[in-house]
This record gives C-alpha cells, structure tokens and sequence, in this order.
C-alpha cells in the first residue's frame, strides 16, 4: 500500500519509508492511499472474538500487504499482553480503560507496536542503527521509552518540556538508561515538539544520522491506536448496547481520535464522535467556526493535552476532504477549565465511586453533557489516576495506591541532559553523537 503526505508536494512512501521516516520531506503527515473495509461477519461475530484477534483482523486491514502475516499477527498478540477492559461507570456512560500497559497510559500500545514494527522494517532493510526523537508533553515520553527500552539498534531521544511534567511522569523516562536518553528543554512542550519537526527536515544532521519520530506523526504509532475501538464496540455488543454508540476521545495530538476515525472508515459502527480537550481549544474552535487558528499552548492539570497546535488535524482534514462541514457533522466539541475538571472527577468518585485522571474526566464531562438518551457513550480513560495522584488525591479526598509497576520507576535514579529550547543547540548535541 502505497503512503501519501498530507502536503502532496513528496513522492508517495512505502509503509516501510513511512514508519522508518516518520514524517514526510515535505513536513507533512503520511495517510495510507486507501483504508480497506472489514467484512460484514467480521462485526457479526466480533462480540465472540478475543481482544488479540480482533486487534490482528484490524491491522491486517491496514498493514497486511506490507508485513508478513505470520510477523504481523506475532507483533499484534506480542503487543496487546494486557487487557483493555469496558467498565460502566454511570447511565449510559462507560469508561475504556486504556491504562493497563507497562506505564500506565494508553500510549503503550501504539509504543510497543511501533517499536517492534521498525525493528522488522530494519531487519528487512539490513538496516544496523536507527534514532528516535520523541517530543512528549508526559506520557509519550514514558510509553515510548519503554515500548523501546532495550531494543537493538535503536536510540531514543525524548524531548520533554522542563518542570512540566509531573513527577511520576518524570521517572518513567529519565530513569531507565540504556538505549533512551531523556533531554530536559527549557521551554514548552511546542518548543520540544518544534525542535523535533525541524531535526526530521535538517539535511545535515539527517545526512549524519538515521532519524525517525515515535509521536503519532508515525502511521505505526497511531493506527494501531484503533484496535480500541473495535474492542471497545464488541464489549458493548456483548451487552445489547452498541447500536447508537458515541465514541469520545480526550485530545491533545488527536493522533488517538484520528485512530478512532480511521476505524469508522475500516466499518465500525460509531454514531458520532466527541473531542474532549481541556482548556487549550483549538480544535473546539474549529469545529465552531471552521478556522483553525494554532496557537501558544497553556498549561493545565490534564497536562498530555496541553497542545497548541494538533499534528493529526493534517490527517484528520485529509480524511474529510478538508470539508468543515463534514467534519463538524460527525465530531463535536468540548473544552475545560482546570475548575470544571476538578469538580467533575469529585463529582463522579462521589456519585459513583470511580476515580477520573484529568484527561478521562473531560471525556466524562463531555458525555454527560452531550449524550442523548438513546445512545451508548464511551470515553478512554487515557491514563491511571495514579499518575496524577497530586492533583487527583486532594480533589476526591482519597488516597489513591501507586500500582506496583510505578512505584519501581519512582526509586531509581533520574538522569536528563539539560538543553535550551533552540533547534542549533539540540542539532549541536546530536551531531556529537
Ligand atoms: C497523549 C494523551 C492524551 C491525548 O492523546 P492524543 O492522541 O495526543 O490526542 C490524552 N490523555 C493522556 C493521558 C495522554 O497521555
């Protein structure tokens, strides 16, 4: 399958170009030619099937003709080692419970894939050494980090902006050594991610090193994202309840809702969709005037989704033709004050006992408000509440336990490389390397 740019002024790609080259020459975002619908029995019996098969059914959709069946299906079942459960939280709102990957946040999955993914395309390719720069505002950090820790061959740079991260984030990406290096710059997190953009188009450094990009600006990072959703559908169709069901996604990136999109246009029946954000409203804007105006991003408890200026907006514009009103048709907004999500997760641990992250609170705030009586509503639950334990703890006034996994991060020891937020500065320290 051939791999177009959302900027049309670079040759088609390969999957494999595309996965090892992360964004296209031209600065924009690779989208597949087509997307090949699932059959009809397929969604008949998706309800009997396990998470592992269906997730294997959908990237052989989408990557099937460019990977080895037999890889592919050993990559996919490799991947998904934990479950990703359906929890009904309230009325007709249920909670998609991403956070059951190695670092707690729903990024693990399309980490892991895409880490196995490369290596395979490298092995292919004969390929001995590749680098991965990586901007994180939090929690890609951590799922990258790990989906690559100690895989050969390749070395990881994440960029993360300083002091605004939380600390448990912290320790998932600076303490592990190895094959990852973490860089502290001083700046935001558009900063990181800019510096990371400009590394990808810079001729000298990439004439001087192999580099690729592990945010969801790479197809291998974010399709398999969709895997959820079909998941997410056959748990409810085992409860009579998938026929009007809301998809609503908490959005920084939009890599996520993207993926959820991509899997409406594979066959899945989803009615609508909500995008949540938190106060940075770019998106929300846009769906309200059909402008999009990118701008500075401002910080906020729900801090995965402080972002300025949405890099899957290219694919999500693409997908639709650029066509505002068929976007705005099919997705609606939502936008919070640091307030609103504070009092919504105290709301719901009151009236229901279950305990929101910052992120999935948006999504249930926005369900509570939006959903109409004869729909199903499904939010991701993008991170564990744990994660965010200083802010969450004193809003419910519960103390919530630190899973295991998390606690053996916090005691090893932290190690950053500090840098400025200039590109020349991070160019310097890579051509070092
Ligand atoms: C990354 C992240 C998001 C936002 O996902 P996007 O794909 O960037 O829109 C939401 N919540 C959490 C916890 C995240 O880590």
């Amino acid at each position: 399958m051939k791999y177009f740019s959302t900027n049309q002024q670079a040759p088609a790609a390969t999957l494999q170009q595309a996965v090892i080259n992360g964004l296209a020459p031209d600065r924009g975002l690779y989208v597949p030619e087509r997307i090949n619908r699932l059959p009809k029995e397929f969604f008949d019996y998706i309800h009997e099937m396990q998470f592992q098969d269906i997730a294997y059914n959908v990237a052989s959709a989408f990557f099937g003709e460019d990977v080895d069946l037999d890889a592919l299906q050993e990559l996919v079942f490799s991947t998904l080692s934990f479950p990703c459960p359906v929890v009904h939280v309230n009325d007709n709102i249920y909670s998609l419970e991403l956070f059951h990957g190695p670092t707690l946040a729903f990024k693990d999955v399309g980490a892991r894939f895409m880490a196995r993914l490369l290596q395979y395309f490298m092995n292919v390719e004969g390929m001995q050494q590749t680098n991965v720069l990586v901007a994180t505002s939090g929690d890609t950090g951590s799922a990258v980090a790990n989906g690559f820790l100690g895989v050969e061959g390749i070395h990881v740079y994440v960029l993360y902006p300083k002091g605004k991260v939380s600390n448990i984030q912290e320790c998932q990406f600076t303490t592990l050594g190895k094959n990852i290096t973490a860089i502290e710059v001083d700046g935001t997190f558009d900063d990181c991610q800019r510096m990371v953009k400009s590394a990808f188009i810079d001729s000298e450094l990439n004439s001087h090193m192999q580099l690729t990009s592990a945010n969801s600006i790479n197809v291998a990072r974010f399709l398999p994202q969709a895997f959820y959703y079909f998941n997410a559908y056959a748990q409810l169709k085992k409860m009579g309840k998938a026929d009007n069901m809301v998809i609503c996604v908490p959005s920084g990136n939009f890599g996520n809702l993207c993926a959820a999109l991509y899997a409406r246009e594979l066959g899945l029946p989803v009615k609508r969709f909500i995008a949540a954000n938190n106060i940075n409203d770019v998106f929300f804007n846009y769906l309200q005037t059909g402008n999009y105006e990118p701008k500075a991003s401002v910080q906020t408890i729900a801090n995965a989704m402080d972002v300025g200026d949405p890099s899957n907006f290219a694919r999500i514009l693409h997908l639709y033709d650029s066509s505002h009103e068929r976007i705005a048709s099919l997705i609606s907004g939502a936008t919070y004050t640091d307030e609103q999500i504070k009092e919504t997760m105290k709301k719901c641990f009151d009236q229901t006992g279950y305990v929101l992250d910052p992120h999935g609170a948006c999504g249930y705030r926005a369900l509570q408000e939006q959903l109409q009586a004869e729909e199903a509503g499904v939010f991701c639950e993008t991170a564990h509440p744990a994660k965010f334990k200083d802010t969450v703890e004193p809003v419910i006034g519960t103390d919530i336990e630190i899973p295991e996994r998390l606690q053996n991060f916090m005691r090893a020891e932290k190690k950053s490389v500090p840098m400025s937020n200039h590109f020349e500065d991070f160019k310097d320290f890579l051509m070092k390397k």
